[in-house]
């Protein structure tokens, strides 16, 4: 257990010391003569302590991602094991698995697995590999993964543009391990039939984080009829129909989403419901329809991140406000409004003022019902706010 040292400013271990896993370049003093990109370092204060042991790399502006404070703790398959354990565990203690089969089990960061992201689909894996200090893990993560769930395979979906950031230049997509998953997974959620498309689909082929919304529309969408914008694969749709929603119009850009859509739609549409589903740009499209309708009982609009920066925030609130104020006019009086936002640097308040101003702008008058975070499986550290990305509000148009 013999890692580089490297060593810091004066003064600027404390965010790390309170558990941020993230050491800026800035705050280096000196580099570590013998490490690469991906290496395991360890870091000392400026009064040579140690710091923490984390992935060092030199091409990135996160210089070090901290896996841990001891010392005494080798990085090696016992130490990934025993976190990818406690991550399933943290699942495990809730009641997840009593309402669906496909549940987040490594969130990255806030499971303290810089970089990794697992998604477990009835049994069908896919992992996300984002840094170049968990891609040099690749072989150790597979080993554990296997050892822990005896998944019935194992699929790679590492084609994300952060990996540029890394300096790794490839993305990687495929089979690491089993039998080859069939086209679509089925999965369960709420009592909801889905499907994961790993193969085509966006991410990781699913989107998880919306459960406990999705769920809740279930809950509210008797008889109504529901606008749900940036459909994806319709998944707020098929609860809404699940819950016994008369009509169904989802609107997506990317044609590719459609086959899971339509399976999800068909899988739980009552014979007398309607559904369409429409490839559109969003923008213009709530623009033109804020103008003349139609009103909907219920809109959901849960766009893609708006903000790739920091220093877009004005901008992208700007871009949100402008969004919802149209969404808020598409809703019938007394219907719902479901918004979220799942951008990490828009927080919670200004989101709050986000819809604040978008109700104004309509002319509306609004009470919020709910204001959902994330679910179970996808948890937070609270040492690491940039982990805290979603956002959901229900807002109730009042008559
Ligand atoms: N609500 C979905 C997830 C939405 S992900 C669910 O529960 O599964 C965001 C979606 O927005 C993606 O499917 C993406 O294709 C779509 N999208 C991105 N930009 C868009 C635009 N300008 N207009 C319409 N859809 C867009």
């Amino acid at each position: 257990m013999n890692y580089s040292p490297l060593y810091l400013r004066k003064n600027s271990e404390r965010t790390v010391r309170n558990g941020h896993p993230w050491i800026f370049s800035g705050a280096v003093e000196r580099r570590p003569k013998d490490a690469d990109t991906g290496d395991i370092v360890d870091v000392f204060d400026s009064h040579e302590r140690f710091v923490c042991r984390g992935f060092y790399n030199k091409r990135s502006l996160i210089r070090v991602r901290s896996l841990t404070q001891d010392a005494n703790q080798p990085i090696d398959i016992a130490f990934f094991t025993e976190r990818i354990t406690q991550a399933v565990q943290l699942r495990r203690d809730t009641d997840l698995s009593a309402h669906t089969n496909a549940m987040r089990l490594v969130h990255g960061e806030s499971d303290g697995l810089p970089g990794l992201i697992v998604d477990d689909y009835a049994g069908y894996l896919v992992i996300q590999i984002h840094t170049a200090g968990m891609e040099q893990q690749r072989q150790t993560i597979l080993k554990a993964l296997d050892a822990i769930l005896t998944p019935k395979s194992i699929y790679e979906r590492s084609d994300v543009g952060t990996r540029r950031a890394e300096g790794l230049n490839d993305r990687p997509t495929g089979l690491l391990a089993g039998a080859e998953p069939p086209e679509f997974i089925e999965i369960e959620e709420c009592g909801v039939r889905l499907h994961a498309d790993l193969y085509r689909g966006q991410k990781t082929g699913f989107f998880l984080d919306q459960r406990d919304n999705r769920f809740l529309l279930q809950r509210l969408a008797a008889g109504q009829s529901v606008l749900n914008l940036f459909s994806y694969s319709s998944g707020f749709s098929a609860h809404a129909l699940k819950g016994g929603a008369a009509h169904t119009l989802d609107v997506d850009i990317s044609p590719q989403v459609f086959p899971s859509a339509r399976r999800n739609i068909e899988a739980n549409r009552p014979a007398t419901a309607h559904s369409n589903l429409l490839v559109a740009d969003v923008f213009p499209f709530v623009d033109e329809l804020a103008d003349r309708g139609p009103r909907y009982d219920i809109v959901v609009c849960d766009p893609p991140s708006l903000l790739r920066k920091h220093n877009q925030l004005k901008q992208a609130m700007g871009v949100y406000t402008k969004l919802n104020r149209n969404a808020f006019r598409l809703v019938k009086d007394g219907g719902l409004l479901i918004t979220a936002s799942c951008s990490s640097r828009v927080s919670q308040d200004d989101f709050f003022q986000i819809v604040r101003r978008a109700a104004t702008g309509a002319r509306v008058r609004t009470r919020i019902l709910t204001y959902n975070l994330h679910p179970a499986d996808h948890p937070v550290d609270p040492a690491f706010p940039d982990g805290r990305y979603l956002k959901c509000v229900f807002a109730r148009v009042l008559r």
